[in-house]
């Protein structure tokens, strides 16, 4: 049966002669394949002419003369002709996938490559599901528009021409009748289609309801919020009334297609009768043959499917340009945190840290950081403190480079970090927050991760400086065990320890550390203390500081509160000025500790 649909053109788009070059750009690299691929489409939609003019011929010659070896002979072409259009079909289908796919592999690479260097600002501010919809559904999508929009495209423009100009031939009348019943089949078409493509479009956005419902309550943070609000008959009712919105729009969908299939059946059978009619007449008459009129019926299939199909065209290449678009704009997004062209290469870097005036917002016209200006010289250790949202993280994003300043200078051993290659940065530099991340992987890999070349002593003396090792040696399969999400499940303070582990490996000269607030018990935290000694020794290190002993050690405390310095010292002098260091550590810790 043909296969008809009418959808509409995505709203307010307009492609432009750009737009057209630059898919071209992506698709022609794949030219060879392209002239390939015409070639089979030419022949095969010649092929497909073949058979008809063979039924002619078994009933104007090879029955009324008695010729059974001629019969045998076009029987045999009708058999064959298909035959080789359909290996040829499968030759072509090979040569669209392998050119699609190619096409893809390029796109997925080229846009994942661009997603990682980008800024930690692009992660924070992206929808969650929306990269992946990108890379997935959009890049995916490019197959459609190869095999589908391009291939049938090319397909029924040609289909559609030879079997014009071979109806032509035949009969011009005829013909004319022909041609004249396909607007019967083009405006039903345009008009249920509008109407199914509206309910589509509706059961759309009623699945998406739908499946953000069931993200939201069936992942582990949602089973937890519901079953411990006791709110699962709500939620279940919740559902039930989106999933009957669903049900409803695609049956109403479902019966507009089916009218519509009733009257295309009806138009489909139109063409024949009106041939056979004014056909008939004209073979009483005796002017045409019976083996034409047949032959042109036959003919009829190959011109209605194809024509209706390239109603739909403009949609399809509206949508085609809409889909290179999305993937356009993840390939042309700014790179915000760039490497530089000429990067100061650094030899044996001290590890001096500098902030100079500096001032950074998250927003236009809100600043989170203004005018900080302080040195950790190398080795020392400075202690960030200050109410919560006082700017103390992003201080430290600063230091490695995750923002750029909006005025102001970062210096790394006096270089200022957008002259670095980001490599050495992070070479130089190194993390350890509060939160770990570790890779779906073995422990070993996820140590390697930090220095892919070091020897199992090295490892082995990280693990132990980070009082790691035992834990690593009672897991079921030592270095070997799989971690991360869907492995062996490490405590917090282990994983924090692991991340340590990883962080000796890389030796590091600046170390930005975000001290645990809580959640660790007494015997964690102090195995964290142990494992951060010697990680902290001779290094510069940018610590938020919440532990006592860290205050207490520290060789500059910078105390922030708005985004500002507002004080400045070792512990004595800050607790003997009096403001707002004393206020915190009174709330923090209460003078009796420190008497004691
Ligand atoms: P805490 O001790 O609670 O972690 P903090 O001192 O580390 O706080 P920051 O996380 O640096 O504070 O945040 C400083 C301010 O910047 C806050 O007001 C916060 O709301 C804002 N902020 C942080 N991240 C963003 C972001 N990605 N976009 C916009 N504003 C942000």
């Amino acid at each position: 049966m043909y296969h008809f649909e009418y959808r509409e053109a995505p709203k307010g788009l307009r492609p432009t002669r750009g737009d057209f070059a630059r898919i071209a750009r992506y698709l022609l690299p794949a030219w060879r394949p392209s002239v390939l691929i015409l070639g089979c489409i030419l022949v095969t939609s010649l092929l497909g002419l073949i058979p008809p003019l063979l039924i002619r011929e078994i009933i104007d010659r090879a029955i009324p003369e008695q010729d059974s070896a001629l019969l045998g002979w076009l029987v045999a072409g009708m058999i064959g002709a298909p035959l080789i259009s359909g290996l040829i079909g499968v030759w072509m289908n090979y040569l669209v996938t392998v050119m699609s796919q190619g096409v893809m592999f390029d796109l997925r690479n080229e846009m994942y490559g661009k997603l990682l260097r980008q800024s930690l600002r692009f992660f924070t501010n992206i929808k969650s599901g929306e990269i992946l919809s990108r890379i997935q559904n959009d890049v995916g999508g490019v197959q459609g528009v190869v095999s589908g929009t391009l291939v049938s495209l090319a397909t029924n423009a040609l289909v559609v021409v030879t079997t014009l100009v071979v109806l032509f031939r035949m009969d011009w009348r005829l013909s004319l009748i022909a041609v004249g019943v396909l607007p019967l089949f083009i405006l039903p078409t345009r008009r249920v289609g509008q109407i199914r493509s509206r309910l589509s479009s509706q059961t759309q956005e009623r699945l998406a309801e739908m499946t953000s419902t069931i993200q939201e309550t069936l992942s582990v943070s949602g089973f937890l919020l519901s079953r411990l609000f006791g709110a699962q008959a709500h939620e279940g009712k919740r559902f039930r009334e989106k999933a009957g919105a669903v049900r409803d729009l695609q049956i109403r969908q479902s019966m507009a297609g089916r009218w519509f299939l009733m009257w295309l059946l009806m138009f489909a059978s139109i063409g024949p009768a009106l041939i056979y009619l004014f056909g008939g007449y004209e073979t009483i008459a005796g002017r045409i043959t019976v083996g034409t009129i047949v032959a042109f019926v036959t003919y009829l299939g190959r011109l209605y499917g194809p024509a209706s199909a390239l109603v739909n065209v403009h949609v399809d290449i509206m949508s085609a340009v809409a889909l290179f678009r999305r993937i356009f704009e993840y390939l042309d997004l700014p790179v915000e945190v760039a490497d530089p062209q000429n990067p100061v290469r650094l030899t044996r870097p001290r590890g001096e840290l500098r902030f100079e005036d500096v001032w950074m917002g998250y927003e236009e016209g809100r600043w989170t950081l203004e005018g900080v200006t302080f040195a950790a010289l190398p080795g020392e250790m400075v202690a960030l403190v200050g109410p919560s949202g006082a700017g103390k993280t992003t201080l430290t994003y600063l230091a490695s480079r995750l923002y750029d300043p909006g005025r102001g200078r970062v210096t790394f051993d006096g270089v200022d970090l957008r002259a670095l290659a980001l490599d050495d940065l992070s070479r130089y530099t190194a993390k350890v927050t509060q939160e770990t991340t570790l890779f779906h992987a073995s422990v070993e890999e996820n140590l390697r991760y930090a220095k892919p070349d070091a020897t199992p002593a090295e490892l082995e003396r990280a693990c132990r400086l980070a009082q790691i090792q035992e834990v690593i040696e009672n897991l079921p399969q030592g270095l070997a065990t799989l971690v991360g999400e869907r492995g062996y499940k490490l405590s917090g303070g282990e994983k924090q320890r692991l991340a340590i582990a990883r962080v000796v490996l890389r030796d590091p000269r600046l170390l930005i550390l975000d001290e645990a607030t809580s959640s660790l018990d007494s015997r964690s935290e102090a195995l964290i203390q142990q494992a951060l000694v010697p990680l902290l020794e001779g290094r510069t290190s940018l610590v938020i500081a919440h532990r006592l002993s860290t205050i207490l050690r520290a060789d500059l405390i910078l105390v922030m509160d708005r985004g500002r310095i507002v004080e400045r010292g070792v512990h004595a002098e800050l607790l003997a000025r009096g403001g707002l260091y004393a206020r915190l550590y009174d709330q923090q810790f209460g003078r009796a500790v420190v008497s004691t």
